[in-house]
């Protein structure tokens, strides 16, 4: 395999799945928390407008960086949701926001150059720095300030060889987002540091809760604008994992090197899935509205049956469908079994094992000792995991 493979490890994430597979084979009944997308349905009117682009002959290779009309579609959004104006050359499409980041670091690092990571941070960052021969930064957010890089911590980590810094707001694993208070100072440490790039993943803009106004950094900084990669995508907010559609906006040389790295990898995202990204974002909002609803009542039970277990604390989460919970006090603890918990791998692995809960490690995002829950699963399930941990926590010594 190539030297840039070398550089990443398996994934705690993998680890844990895997695990939870083996139990499951073996006819344990395992209940996973780890899944990173809404368990609800696409919604059918994006389903019938890919049925219809396809009988319409919506079935060859599309513009590579995506058609005009959804580019078109994308522009709408962004003005309508955040008060930004693009042009359709200064927008990318690609297969997913995933492959919108991966281009985007193929065509701007350099070997060595450096990526902040506010941490906890979403694993697929530091990953993709590495496979291009960046060095991921990472910069630990402390609980205390809501899991958010403050000021004080960016100017420290912003070196001359800093390429890009990476905001995701609400934050995979955290649930936390930064309001508008949030956010100046720290865009007030960019403006007086030009040559450090901005990249926002919004991803989560549509999953917020208890009114918490979301906004992106553009809006709130123009003069930020030819420096910042927003992405965003349709994945989470319509339940779209599958369809593998991500875009961006920002400044059109970026735009213009991106679409280089994909006419030579992907060539162009799906026409069908293109078809169906339009009428989701075109669409009312009332369905995603809905779904958050429904997910906000989850955190709620989420959180307050976390923070009921001695020895776990939960901080309430802003958005996204995760729960970053702290678990310190069962660190040094022992098991029914004789064995120690040193670390939250532990702690996740004696879960898994005793009771059938499978979570994430805060170590697989950076940050220890925390475990994520997702709560993208159904209330009754969540609340049967939450007692088999506090059954699980219980049985420590
Ligand atoms: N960004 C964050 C923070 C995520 O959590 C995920 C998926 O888990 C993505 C991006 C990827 O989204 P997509 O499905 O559009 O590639």
């Amino acid at each position: 395999m190539a030297s840039r493979l070398a550089s990443i490890g398996v994934s705690q994430i993998l680890r844990i799945t895997a695990l939870a597979s083996d139990l499951k084979r073996n006819g344990k009944d395992v209940i996973v928390l780890g899944t990173g997308e809404p368990d609800f349905d696409t919604p059918e009117y994006i389903k019938d407008a890919a049925k219809c682009a396809m009988d319409n002959g919506a079935t060859k290779y599309t513009a590579l960086d995506g058609t005009p009309e959804l580019k078109g579609a994308i522009c709408a959004k962004f003005k309508r949701d955040n008060g930004l104006e693009f042009a359709q050359n200064e927008i990318t499409v690609s297969a997913g926001a995933k492959q919108v980041l991966f281009n985007a670091m193929m065509a701007t690092l350099e070997p060595g150059d450096e990526v902040i990571l506010p941490t906890p941070y979403w694993v697929s960052y530091a990953d993709i720095v590495l496979i291009m021969g960046g060095k991921p930064v990472f910069v630990p957010c402390q609980e205390a300030n809501g899991f958010r890089l403050t000021a004080d911590d960016l100017v420290r980590a912003i070196t001359p060889r800093t390429r890009w810094v990476i905001f995701n707001s609400p934050s995979n694993p955290s649930g936390a987002a930064y309001s508008e208070a949030d956010y100046r100072p720290i865009l007030d440490v960019l403006l007086a540091h030009p040559h450090v790039w901005l990249m926002v993943d919004d991803i989560y803009e549509h999953i917020v809760y208890d009114d918490f106004r979301f906004v992106t950094p553009v809006a709130l900084e123009p003069s930020l604008r030819n420096r910042t990669l927003t992405i965003n995508g349709v994945s989470k907010a319509y339940a779209m994992t599958g369809w593998r559609i991500g875009y961006a906006g920002g400044p059109r040389a970026l735009i213009q090197a991106m679409a280089v790295v994909q006419s030579q990898s992907i060539s162009c995202p799906s026409s069908i899935s293109q078809a169906a990204a339009i009428a989701a974002l075109n669409g009312s909002a009332d369905i995603v509205t809905e779904r958050c609803r429904s997910f906000q009542a989850r955190r709620d039970l989420a959180v307050r049956s976390l923070n009921k277990i001695e020895g776990i604390t939960c901080r309430v989460p802003e958005g996204a469908f995760y729960t970053f919970a702290g678990c310190a006090a069962l660190i040094g603890t022992t098991t029914p079994d004789g064995e120690c918990i040193n670390s939250d791998i532990d702690f996740a692995e004696y879960l898994l094992r005793s009771v059938g809960v499978a979570v994430v490690p805060g170590s697989a995002f950076g940050l220890a000792p925390y475990f994520r829950i997702s709560y993208a699963t159904s209330a009754s399930q969540l609340e049967d995991a939450c007692q088999r941990i506090t059954i699980a926590t219980s049985q420590l010594s």
